[in-house]
């Protein structure tokens, strides 16, 4: 076996790109794989106004472009391939075999950090808005929405959350949810119900988009028991339909929890596999924010290190 490193990070997103940093500056020689989509989701997005130390703001790309740059600074070695295949050693101190196409990787530390994807209903409309009022993020972008009317779409315990969040900052709310109810917790629900700028719209669902030079003015939408079309005027429209972890690779060889999220013991991010690290979204369904992916992403590097420590 030929080459063995000490750390590969799998993903280039937040949490990514601060576990090489830390990894890097504790002389790990780590080197990443970023995967098709170079600096994750938040390349998808255009401002981010909530990442502590940009006082002005930064956008998404450029913000990846910075810790990029930072890792690389503390010599990170950055593939821009993805990993197709993986194969975990459970030993304590055994070797991961990881593949990039035919490329094979040896390491004895693996972080994992390939994020998760938050799926849209896949409607046209949906691109060409992107951008210009049409986000799967409240937190990131409901800011935008101040005293303003704004659609959520879904029912689940992240649309009720989402829905609950934009109600303080919004005008009005309405949600869209396709069936007669929620499919989030009752005390959610009870939530949404109780606050008065929100209003649920039941059989209700999202068709498609208008507005004027890229940005959303009107929400298309159908009553699906009656197939009656009306249309919503709004500046926002926050798709909360779920998120899918991008954990297909590691199925089965690593634990993950019911939604396909990888499982990490409390206070850390160890994954039931020695020397196998997970942090950012790929293990939390719950924060989903850059700065506590960057924070997971800096405990895995430390993680990594003390397991190596403790190798010697
Ligand atoms: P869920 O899968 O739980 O809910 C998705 C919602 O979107 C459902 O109401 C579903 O409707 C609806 N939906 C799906 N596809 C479409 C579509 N094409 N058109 C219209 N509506 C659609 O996803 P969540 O992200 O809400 O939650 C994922 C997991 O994370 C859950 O286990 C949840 O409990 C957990 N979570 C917990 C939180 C907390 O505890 N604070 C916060 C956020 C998430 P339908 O019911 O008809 O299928």
């Amino acid at each position: 076996m030929e080459n063995i490193l000490d750390c590969i990070i799998v993903g280039s997103g937040p949490a990514g790109f601060t576990a090489a940093i830390y990894a890097a500056r504790a002389d790990l020689k780590p080197e990443l794989y970023t995967g098709l989509e170079p600096g994750g989701q938040l390349t998808t997005t255009t401002e981010v106004d909530n990442f502590p130390g940009y006082a002005n703001g930064v956008t998404g790309p450029e913000m990846m472009m910075d810790l990029q740059k930072q890792a690389e600074r503390f010599d990170t070695k950055v593939h821009y391939e993805m990993i197709t295949k993986t194969e975990f050693s459970t030993e304590m101190g055994g070797i991961h075999k990881l593949w990039a196409g035919n490329k094979e990787l040896f390491a004895k530390t693996v972080i994992i950090s390939t994020g998760a994807t938050a799926k849209y209903l896949g409607l046209d409309d949906e691109k060409k808005y992107s951008g210009g009022g049409v986000s799967a993020c409240a937190t990131c972008d409901g800011f935008f929405y101040k005293g303003k009317d704004v659609i959520v779409v879904g029912g689940g315990d992240t649309a009720a959350e989402e829905a609950t969040y934009l109600s303080n900052i919004c005008n009005k709310v309405t949600m869209l949810v396709r069936k007669d109810h929620f499919r989030a917790s009752k005390a959610m629900e009870k939530r949404v119900e109780n606050t008065p700028n929100i209003e649920v719209k039941y059989f209700h669902e999202l068709v498609g988009i208008e507005g004027e030079n890229g940005l959303v003015e009107r929400a298309v939408v159908i009553d699906n028991r009656t197939q009656e079309k009306s249309t919503i005027n709004v500046h926002g429209i926050f798709i909360a339909i779920g998120h899918t972890p991008n954990t297909s690779i590691f199925n089965n060889q690593i634990n993950l929890d019911e939604n396909g999220y990888i499982e990490t013991k409390p206070k850390s991010t160890k994954t039931n596999l020695p020397g196998v690290f997970a942090a950012g979204d790929v293990q939390d369904h719950l924060y989903r924010q850059a700065i506590t992916a960057a924070g997971s992403g800096c405990m895995a590097a430390m993680d990594a290190e003390k397991y190596l420590g403790e190798l010697k």
